[in-house]
């Protein structure tokens, strides 16, 4: 029987992180993802490297990983962020009060956000909507998702890290309590087969409540899924966030030469489902053309989901 150390079940940000983090501790370990490497959540998504600015009044201490993180990720995987930065807005329908709390929220989280005058904030990024009244520049970025978890494993396989993609877990092997292993199966052939292994790690993102069952174990996950909009340029040199309370469609992120919009959220049973409706996209341009006016002049490349 094949065996490693460590298995990491889930190819995506987390799966990979931990098998170059293990590799290079010179960890035996092996990663096994049921179809190609980012087929989940870390590619089917907004690729905001966040400041932390929007957690930083409901959670600020995911605010400080956030900046933590950040300045970590800028150092070490500096090819894959643009660091393009961020902007916060307050149009003159949204909160004043808020504002305040969110200026608070920042020197508290540690995260740097500099008030600029309207006249600089329009000279940054001429399309804003003139119901602008307050702007603020914070270390956001964007970043490649694809590039940085094939970076990852690049890397992890100089190490020793041993990766086998369209392998899908379909048991957990256990001795009493003890897990000694994983069946598998290859997506190709059909074959099933066992690897054995001393640790588990499960990094399944929306499935690890279903891959936990599979030891018995019952871990609350609830799958979340959020439509996101690409148009056809870059609509803001910055990331642009809406500053008001968090919600569906207020944020643009202009990845090389296009703009990703997003996104909704709503609980679903199953992590499998990346389907995105008309009504959506409509709820999306609605609430974008609030802080970009003439949105719906772009071209809209595709819409999808994570
Ligand atoms: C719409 C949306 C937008 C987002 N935007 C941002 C953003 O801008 N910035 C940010 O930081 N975060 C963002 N997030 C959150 C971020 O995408 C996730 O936190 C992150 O991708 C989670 O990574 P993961 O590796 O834990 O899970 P995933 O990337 O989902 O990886 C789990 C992997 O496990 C695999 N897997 C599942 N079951 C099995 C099995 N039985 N056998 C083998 N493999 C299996 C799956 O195929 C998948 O590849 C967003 C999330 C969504 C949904």
């Amino acid at each position: 029987m094949e065996k490693a150390t460590v298995v990491v079940i889930g190819g995506g940000a987390t799966g990979v992180g931990i098998l170059r983090d293990l590799a290079m501790r010179g960890v035996d370990v092996m990663l096994v993802e049921k179809r190609d490497l980012i087929n989940g959540a870390s590619s089917r998504y907004h690729g905001l490297l966040h400041s932390g600015g929007r957690y930083a009044v409901k959670d600020q201490e995911a605010a400080k990983e956030c900046i933590e993180e950040n300045t970590i990720l800028r150092k070490i995987g500096k090819s894959c962020v643009e660091a393009s930065g961020g902007m916060f807005v307050r149009l003159d329908s949204d909160d004043p009060d808020y504002e305040q709390a969110w200026v608070e929220g920042c020197k508290v989280s540690g995260i740097e956000a500099k008030h600029i005058d309207l006249d600089e904030a329009f000279r940054l990024e001429p399309r804003l909507s003139k119901h602008v009244v307050s702007a603020y520049l914070v270390p956001d970025a964007a970043i490649d998702g694809f590039r940085m978890s094939w970076q990852n494993v690049d890397s992890a396989k100089r190490y020793g890290g041993r990766l086998k993609t369209y392998t899908e877990v379909i048991g957990i092997l256990k001795d009493g309590d003890e897990v000694h292993g994983i069946k598998v199966r290859d997506a190709f052939s059909g074959e099933e087969y066992e690897i054995g292994c001393d640790i588990l790690i499960n990094a399944g993102g929306g499935w690890a409540g279903k891959i936990a069952e599979m030891a018995g174990l019952e871990v609350g996950v609830q799958p979340d899924k959020g439509t996101l909009l690409a148009f056809n340029q870059r609509i803001a040199n910055h990331v642009v966030n809406r500053l008001h309370k968090s919600s569906d469609g207020d944020i643009f992120v202009p990845h090389g030469s296009i703009t990703i919009l997003g996104t909704t959220s709503m609980s679903i049973p199953d992590a499998e489902d990346t389907s995105t409706s008309r009504e959506e996209v409509e709820k999306l341009l609605s609430i974008g053309e609030q802080t970009f006016e003439h949105l719906r002049d772009y071209r809209l490349l595709r819409c999808f989901a994570g």
